[in-house]
Order: C-alpha cells, then sequence, then structure tokens
C-alpha cells in the first residue's frame, strides 16, 4: 500500500512536471489553462532593467483593451535588491483560478561544481499589476505565493528577487502541490529511514565487533543521514533554521560526506599496511578536510564546491588503488568492485547534474536515493568480511583456548605423562618428524629409553624421577631421540609436574620442540669459533692452545719440545690486487692443503692471519731435522701453482722459534717466530730464519716504528722537502721534486726509504702519499701565485705502488687539482717503470685518466728496471728521469754511450729528459753536451724547504729584473 502511493508519487512527479510543463513565451501574457497543468515559468519570466534607486518600472502586458502601462514597484527588502523579473499570467476562462507560485529554494541541477549554489530564499515580494498582492505560504523548501486570477484578467507580476539567479519558478494548481509535496515526504521518508536504519545498524555492528571498518562505514552512514535529512528539509526539525538559510548545514553535510568516504576507503583497504605514505598522504587530506568544516561557516559555497572535488577524487584514486590491490588478489578489494562501479556511475550523474547536463526534477531524489543505496552495498560489503573472515571473534576467547592456540602456533608437540598410569602422550607430530610408527612414543616411560640416545637416558631417568620425588620443579632438558634411519634429532623438553588432590604428582604436562637445527648451528659456531673459515685450518686461538698445552707438557711430562713456524707468503698483496679476492682466497687453500701433507698426526697447521700460516711442529725435535722440515715446507710452496692458463710463483718468509725453557708462555714463542718471519723479510723474503736473541731489537723497532708513523701525519712529523731541478742551458729553476722527510721525535729525520716500504706494508702510504700530494700542489699553487701564472715551474710527486693500485688515485688527483689552482700539467706525477710494469693495462688506463685531468706524468729511475722505451711509449709520460746511477760515479763515462741513447729515444719519442744525481759541475757538461735539458742532484741543491725553496725562485726572478 505504502510502496504504491510511492512509486505514484514518482510517476506522478514525472508526468506532472516533466511531461506537462509548458515552456511559453517572455511577457506575453501566459494562458493558464484551467485543467491545472503545472506551469513552468522559469524561462518565461524577463529580467526587469536594473534601476539603481530601490524602485523599478515595468510595462505590463497588453490587457484585453490592447492597452500597455507601466507600474512602478518600489523594494519592499532593507537596503532593497536590485533583481527584479516580471512575467504576465492570463486567465481566458470564465472562473476565478487559484494557483501556487513556487520558486525551489535549492536545487541540485545547475548548482555548480566549484562554488555552488546551495540554496536561499528566491523571492522576496511578488506585486501584480492589478488585484490583491499575492500571498506568501509557509513553506521551508520553497518561496510559495497564493495567485488569484479573476476571469478575463490579464496581470503583471514584479517579482524583487533576493538572489541574482532564480533557477525554477513553477506555476501549481493548489491541489496538485499539495499531492507532489506529499509523494515527496513519503519517498523521504521511506529513503530516510532506510538510511538512518543502516546508520544505526553499522554503529551498533561496531559496538560488538571492534573493527575500525565499522566505525569508518558506519561514519558513512551517518553522514549520508545527515546529507539527506537536510536536503529533505528534516533537519530544521531538528535546528531552528530561518527557510533558504540551510547553505551552511549543506556545505558542512557534504564535507562530511567527503571525509566519511576518505576515511572507509582507507580503513577499508588497510592501506596503512601497505605504505607509511598512504598514511601521511591520507591524514594530510583529512586535516585539509576538517578545516574546510570551518570554512564552511564563512564560506558555504568554497567548502561545498572543495568538498566535491574532494570526492571525485577519492572515488577516482579509490578506483585506482582497488584494481591495483585487485590485480595483486587482494580479497577486500576484490569484493568492494561493484560497489566501486556504482559509485563511479552516481559521481558521472551528480557530476552531469551539478553542471546543468542533467536538469530534469527527478535526479535530485533519484541521485540521494542513489546514495543511500552505495551505502547500503558497502554495508552488505563489510559485514561479509565481519561474519565470514575470522574464526574466532577477537575478545571473545578464554585464556585456556588462548594457551592451546599459542601451543598450536608455536608448533611445538604436547608431552603428556600420565604418572599414575604411566603413559607417555606426545601426538603423532614426534613420530612424524622421526618417521616412527604412531604409537612407538606413546605408553611406558620406560619405552622411551630405547628410542633414546644411549648416552642421554640415564639423565632422562634421573630427572623423571626426581621431578616425581620432589614433587615440584622443572624438566627443562635437551635430548636425543633416534630417528627411523638410525640418525638422531635433538629435542628440547620443557614440562611441570601436577599434582592430584592427595599432594602427589599425577601427570607432567609440557611441550616437545625439536631443536636439531639450532644444535647443529651451535655446533658450526663453536667449530668457527677456533677454525678460519676460509681453509677449515684451526685459528690464532686454537693454535694458541694446543701450543700452550705442548709447552705445559713439555714442562710436566718431559714430552718433545715443540717448535713453531710461522709463514708468511711474499708479495700476497699483489696477489689479491693484481687477480682480485677470490682468487687469492682459492690461492690460501691450495697452499693450506699443500702444508698439511706435510703434517704428522701430532702437528698443527694453523692460519693465523690472511696470508699467515703457523706449525706446531712436536713430531720433530732434532734441530736438523726441523731444518730439513722446513725446507721442505719452503720447496712446497715454490712450486708453481696454476691458476687457469697461468702459473703463479708464491715464496714465503719462515721464522722458527723452539720452544726453551726461558720462554714459558705459549705466545712468546709465537711472537720469536714472527721475528724471525720479519727478519727474513727484511732479507728480501723467500728465506727461513731461526730466532735468535740478536733479532729481538730489529723486530721491536719495525713494530713500533709503525705504531709510530700511525701517529706522524696527524702531527706534522712529516715534511715534504723540494729538489730543485733546473734547465742545463741558462741553469734556471725549471720546478722541483717533492720528497718526503720523517722527523721522527726520537730517532731522529728518517729518510723515506725507510719508512715508504713500511707505509706501503700496512696501508699507511695512502694517507701518506695524498698528504704529500696536497701539500705539494698547495705549494706549486702558492709560488705560481707570487710569479704569475705565465712563468713556467713545476713540482714532481713521487706516487708508489699501493696509490695507483687504488681506484682512488684519480679521484684524489682530481680533488687535489679541483682545490688548488695550478697551471695544467705544472703538477706531475713520478712514477717508476718497474712500478708500471706490474700491472701494464690497468696502469695504461689510469695514467691516461689521470693526464686527462690536468695532471704531468714522469717516469722515474729510468734504467733500473725493463727500460724497454719502445714499450713504455705506450704510457702518456712527457717527462723521463735518468736513473742516478747513470750519471754519477766514477764509471759515469762508459755510461755515456748508453746515456746518449736513452736521450736520443726519448727525444724521438717527444720526452724531456731530467738527470738526476748530478753532483759535479762535470756531470752537468757532460749532460749539457749530451742534449739533456734537465737535470736534477746536489749541485744545483739538497732537498730543502719550501721556504728555502721559494727564496731560490725568487732570488732569480729578481736577477732576471736587474
Ligand atoms: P727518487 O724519486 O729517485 O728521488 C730522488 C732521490 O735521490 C732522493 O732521495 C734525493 O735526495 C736523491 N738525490 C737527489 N740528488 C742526488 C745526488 O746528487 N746524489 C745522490 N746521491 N742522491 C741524490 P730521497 O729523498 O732519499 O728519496 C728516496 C726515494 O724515496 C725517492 O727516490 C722516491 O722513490 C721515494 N720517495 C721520496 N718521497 C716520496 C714520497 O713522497 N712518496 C713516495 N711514494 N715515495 C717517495
Ligand atoms: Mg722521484
Ligand atoms: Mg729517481
Amino acid at each position: 500500500m505504502l510502496l504504491n502511493r510511492f512509486v505514484a508519487a514518482v510517476f506522478f512527479v514525472l508526468f506532472a512536471v516533466v511531461g506537462t510543463a509548458t515552456h511559453v513565451q517572455a511577457l506575453d501574457a501566459i494562458n493558464v489553462p484551467l485543467d491545472g497543468t503545472t506551469l513552468d515559468l522559469t524561462k518565461a519570466v524577463e529580467r526587469a532593467s536594473r534601476d539603481p534607486s530601490d524602485r523599478v518600472q515595468v510595462s505590463t502586458a497588453p490587457g484585453p483593451d490592447g492597452i500597455v502601462r507601466r507600474i512602478e514597484v518600489r523594494s519592499n527588502e532593507a537596503g532593497g535588491t536590485s533583481y527584479w523579473v516580471s512575467f504576465a499570467l492570463t486567465n481566458n476562462g470564465d472562473e476565478q483560478i487559484d494557483r501556487l507560485l513556487v520558486a525551489p529554494h535549492f536545487r541540485l541541477a545547475n548548482s555548480g561544481l566549484l562554488i555552488p549554489d546551495l540554496g536561499a530564499s528566491r523571492i522576496a515580494t511578488v506585486t501584480p499589476s492589478q488585484g490583491f498582492a499575492p500571498e506568501r505560504q509557509a513553506s521551508q523548501e520553497a518561496d510559495v505565493f497564493r495567485v488569484t486570477l479573476d476571469p478575463g484578467a490579464v496581470v503583471t507580476f514584479v517579482a524583487e528577487l533576493r538572489t541574482p539567479v532564480l533557477p525554477q519558478l513553477y506555476l501549481w494548481e493548489p491541489d496538485n502541490y499539495k499531492d507532489a509535496i506529499n509523494s515527496y515526504t513519503l519517498y523521504h521518508g521511506i529513503v530516510l529511514g532506510i538510511s538512518g536504519l543502516l546508520a544505526l545498524f553499522l554503529t551498533i555492528v561496531f559496538v560488538v565487533k571492534g573493527t575500525a571498518m565499522f566505525p569508518a562505514t558506519a561514519g558513512l552512514a551517518w553522514s549520508v543521514l545527515i546529507y539527506l535529512a537536510i536536503d529533505f528539509g528534516f533537519w530544521n526539525k531538528v535546528i531552528q533554521i530561518a527557510p533558504g538559510d540551510d547553505k551552511m548545514w549543506r556545505a558542512f553535510a557534504e564535507v562530511l560526506l567527503s571525509a566519511t568516504l576518505l576515511i572507509f576507503t582507507y580503513t577499508y583497504l588497510n592501506l596503512n599496511r601497505w605504505h607509511a605514505r598512504y598514511s601521511h598522504a591520507t591524514i594530510a587530506w583529512l586535516v585539509g578536510l576538517l578545516i574546510l568544516l570551518g570554512v564552511a561557516v564563512f564560506e558555504p559555497g568554497i567548502a561545498a564546491g572543495v568538498a566535491r572535488f574532494s570526492f571525485g577524487l577519492t572515488v577516482t584514486l579509490g578506483f585506482v588503488v582497488i584494481i591495483y590491490l585487485a590485480l595483486h588478489h587482494y580479497d577486500r578489494a576484490i569484493m568492494l568492485i561493484p560497489t566501486w562501479v556504482l559509485l563511479m556511475v552516481w559521481i558521472l550523474g551528480a557530476y552531469l547534474t551539478v553542471t546543468g547536463n542533467l536538469t530534469n526534477d527527478v535526479i535530485q531524489p533519484a541521485l540521494n536515493g542513489g546514495l543511500v543505496l552505495i551505502v547500503l552495498l558497502i554495508g552488505f560489503t563489510v559485514m561479509q568480511h565481519a561474519f565470514a573472515g575470522g574464526t574466532i571473534a577477537p575478545g571473545a576467547i578464554g585464556e585456556t583456548e588462548r594457551r592451546a592456540l599459542a601451543l598450536t602456533g608455536a608448533g611445538d608437540i604436547v608431552w603428556d605423562w600420565d604418572v599414575s598410569r604411566d603413559r607417555i602422550y606426545t601426538g603423532p607430530d614426534a613420530e612424524d618428524l622421526l618417521g616412527l610408527k604412531h604409537g612407538t612414543l606413546e605408553g611406558p616411560a620406560r619405552d622411551w629409553l630405547d628410542v633414546l640416545h644411549p648416552s642421554d637416558r640415564d639423565r632422562f631417568k634421573a630427572t623423571l624421577d626426581a621431578v616425581i620425588e620432589q614433587r615440584r620443579g622443572r624438566i627443562a632438558q635437551d635430548f636425543r631421540l633416534r630417528a627411523e634411519d638410525g640418525h638422531y634429532r635433538w629435542f628440547h623438553l620443557r614440562a611441570r609436574p601436577v599434582l592430584g588432590t592427595d599432594g602427589e604428582v599425577t601427570r607432567c604436562v609440557g611441550t616437545l620442540s625439536d631443536v636439531t637445527e639450532e644444535r647443529t648451528a651451535e655446533e658450526r659456531l663453536l667449530h668457527d669459533a677456533v677454525h678460519d673459515n676460509l681453509t677449515g685450518l684451526p685459528n690464532r686461538e686454537l693454535f694458541v692452545d694446543r701450543l700452550a698445552s705442548a709447552v705445559t707438557r713439555t714442562q710436566t711430562e718431559g714430552a718433545a719440545r715443540p717448535s713453531v713456524f710461522i709463514l708468511d707468503i711474499d708479495g700476497f698483496k699483489q696477489v689479491n690486487d693484481g687477480f682480485g679476492l677470490s682468487v687469492g682466497d682459492s690461492i690460501l687453500l691450495t697452499i693450506a692443503r699443500r702444508l698439511t701433507r706435510l703434517l704428522k698426526p701430532q702437528d698443527t697447521l694453523a692460519r693465523i692471519s690472511g696470508d699467515q700460516f703457523a706449525f706446531l711442529l712436536i713430531s720433530e725435535s732434532e734441530p736438523e731435522r726441523i731444518a730439513g722440515f722446513a725446507d721442505s715446507v719452503r720447496r712446497t710452496l715454490r712450486a708453481p701453482i696454476s691458476f687457469g692458463d697461468k702459473e703463479i710463483f708464491l715464496t714465503a718468509s719462515i721464522g722458527i722459534a723452539m720452544h726453551d725453557s726461558k720462554q714459558s708462555e705459549a705466545l712468546e714463542i709465537i711472537k720469536d717466530a714472527e721475528i724471525g718471519m720479519y727478519y727474513a723479510k727484511r732479507l728480501g723474503g723467500d728465506r727461513i730464519e731461526a730466532f735468535r736473541p740478536a733479532l729481538r731489537q730489529h723486530g721491536a723497532d719495525t713494530l713500533t716504528l709503525e705504531a709510530d708513523l700511525r701517529r706522524a701525519i696527524g702531527r706534522e712529523e712529516i715534511k715534504v722537502l723540494y729538489q730543485p731541478i733546473v734547465r742545463l742551458e741558462d741553469r734556471t729553476i725549471a720546478g722541483f721534486e717533492a720528497l718526503v722527510r720523517w722527523d721522527h721525535p726520537q730517532h731522529g729525520r728518517i729518510p723515506p726509504a725507510e719508512f715508504i716500504p713500511l707505509a706501503e706494508r700496512n696501508g699507511l702510504i695512502i694517507p701518506l702519499g695524498l698528504f704529500v700530494l696536497e701539500r705539494a700542489a698547495k705549494q706549486l699553487s702558492d709560488w705560481q701565485e707570487q710569479l704569475g701564472r705565465d712563468v713556467p715551474l713545476f713540482v714532481s710527486v713521487n706516487v708508489s705502488s699501493r696509490q695507483l693500485l687504488r681506484h682512488d688515485l684519480i679521484n684524489d688527483v682530481k680533488s687535489v687539482l679541483s682545490r688548488s689552482a695550478v697551471t695544467r700539467g705544472s703538477l706531475k706525477l713520478e712514477l717508476t717503470e718497474s712500478l708500471v710494469m706490474e700491472n701494464p693495462e690497468y696502469a695504461a688506463q689510469v695514467l691516461t685518466r689521470i693526464r686527462e685531468l690536468g695532471a704531468g706524468l714522469s717516469l722515474d729511475d729510468f734504467g733500473t728496471g725493463y727500460s724497454s722505451l719502445s714499450y713504455l711509449q705506450r704510457f702518456p709520460f712527457e717527462t723521463l728521469k735518468i736513473d742516478q746511477s747513470f750519471v754519477r760515479g766514477p764509471s759515469a763515462k762508459q755510461k755515456r754511450v748508453i746515456l746518449r741513447a736513452i736521450i736520443g729515444l726519448a727525444h724521438e719519442l717527444e720526452m724531456d729528459v731530467v738527470a738526476e744525481g748530478a753532483e759535479t759541475e762535470d756531470d752537468a757538461l757532460d749532460l749539457y753536451d749530451l742534449g739533456c735539458e734537465f737535470a736534477q742532484g746536489f749541485l744545483f741543491g739538497q732537498p730543502m724547504t719550501a721556504p728555502e725553496a721559494g727564496k731560490l725562485i725568487f732570488r732569480e726572478e729578481e736577477a732576471m729584473i736587474a
């Protein structure tokens, strides 16, 4: 019955308003038919010209007499408005006609998207050209005036507007209007009812289920309800609002709708789980909407506009996210798709409506109904999750259940021993793990002894007995059980006794867990702690320990005296640097394997650090036999190691120390052997050196020097001296070679030949080299500044092999060059040919790059190495430095031939030549005769400090000027 009326009402609206409303021409009087048809006057009204004063003049429609009159109407509104419209109606019948002039306050259609028209009272007064003024009827949603037309009358009406626009003006037959309002009221009631019930229901579900999804959905439902209540004019029944003044509330409702939809989308899709970025964006967005609520108080239009935009954006972005998540098989997203499609259709409809593309009178109620439908669908979707999802509702489980679940979750096996009946229960899990027949582990406790590892049996029995006797305590025990295949698995049992009413233990209950993996990992860790993980040999700790016990046995039992070999591979760093670490590792493995073969069972071989191995020799104690063993070690190592198509030759420095009554500690013996080894190294490697007390001084020196060097760089103990390089033709200064010195606080000045090899060994050469490079560059830049950049002056800096092999050399040079303003090519790097030949391909690359950066390159000490100039020309050197051995000394005459050849060839290759070691005037003259352009040597100056060198440059400069 109710539904019938509702359907009838909707149809009525369709026909009455859309079907039969007739559009009429302006200010021709419109004939008002007797049959009660509704007239749409919206397009028939004519705007009266605006008058700056508070009155307007209008020409009336011609009456039956054909006379057009002019009437003047005064504004009734305080302050006076300037918006006026006029229209004329005529009654051609012979009865008096009563009609209602209706101008609704709010219309969604054509309300606009960005700053929408949220409704207002439209008409202030209506003044007729004749007869009584139309009387205003009470209404919340529209301005309604009762118009009476006498038979044959032509009446012109002038309406004073309150807003610039008049969205709609209808002329209704009063009974029809009442019916229409009534049927709308019914429709509104139904829609509101459904929406209200939904909101309430979702709220209740939230109280029961407590999942965030429900308040979010309930919030959405409530804001839909509020929106509808305002739109249907129910809100002013709750809150006192002047008719047509609900703009702010509408804006509120729209913002609320937009915000709750956002919250719902976010919560339902659990977006916080995917990425914190989603949360931040959503929170920012929500804060924006919250601010919008405040804006709605002052500027409802703007607030509503932003809210509409935000709503649209939520739907669109939501769609993208849903599709994305659905493609990743996220159930919730998949289930939301139908709802969202409906929402998209709705949004499209709403968009067409507010922009004025859809203007019929059913669209607004239809959209309202659609909104309820969407919330209903969302409600269903959410409900499905609530009731289908979790097996156990949160908060509804008891402590016992929780514990049981936790046990299942942890994957532990229940172990239950019924003491009074002597039956153990473990369930099938443990038996499955061991591959045993079901039931094997179930039965009297004594049955367990058969499967237990023999050495665990007694402990197991004793523990169970103790618990029963003492009636308290806990069982926490590891034991092994034999699997079907004969292997043992480790289990950890944790249980506690349960006492009966008589105080006796009735059962022991607890859990059993498989800890085999942890156990093996532990064993492996123990092994790793004392073994080298590359070769598997004992490491230093284990070696020291074994040596210590050997020493003890010698001292207490008079066992054979142990001797220790420390073996260090010569030049192993080059292998690592040149071939890569993995090649280095496999070579170490090969060496370890070879050395192991030399061992007797009593002996120990250990890898004590990177390329150092140590022997603990117990099987031999005769000095000759020990020496023999050492020699076999050396020979074993010298055999080439083939690697791919290459063969690598390695040698070792070996130090030997024997236990004697003086050193009582293992560590001391090792230290002695190390000293021997270092001594062998010093003597060039590939040697065996037995420790002698005299060596101790040597070793100590090197060790402390190393430590001192570390500190020296920071402490300005390292100095850079400059040795002049002169042009032989006029003896002017062409440049300097930077040479490093170490002023040691105790040992005095140490020459580079002593500490550079040390620094190369321990890597300190890198900071040291960079220090010299930076100092020299800075100095050169200062000099050039003072001299003027057009006066040529260079400084050359020595580079060692570790520096060249490191990739950072290029970067170091680059940063030094960028920080000091030296002219291009004037800062030179000196490299020896042997250094370049160590790794020619790599060196060629690095050197080319360095040349490109703007540094010069000198080939140092030429003549002492390969001396293959034809080969070396592949490298971008522009200067060649002839080693001092060709220049200086008595046999220099014979060397003239060689010198001439070198100089000639260098010039062929367009290199400058610097002769080193020019000590006498003769040397200089000879060199000049041979065509050498530059020389360096004590004749022209010792290495000197920067100020001294500066003096030399500027003295010369002054002399030139004079
Ligand atoms: P080098 O590059 O061949 O340097 C020339 C060496 O010959 C210097 O020795 C210099 O004092 C010496 N010398 C110069 N003129 C004469 C002479 O007329 N007669 C004699 N007998 N010797 C002369 P110094 O300063 O002891 O340097 C030795 C080596 O140490 C240098 O040989 C160079 O290879 C290295 N070196 C020096 N400073 C550095 C540095 O900063 N870094 C690196 N990596 N190596 C450096
Ligand atoms: Mg040099
Ligand atoms: Mg040199």
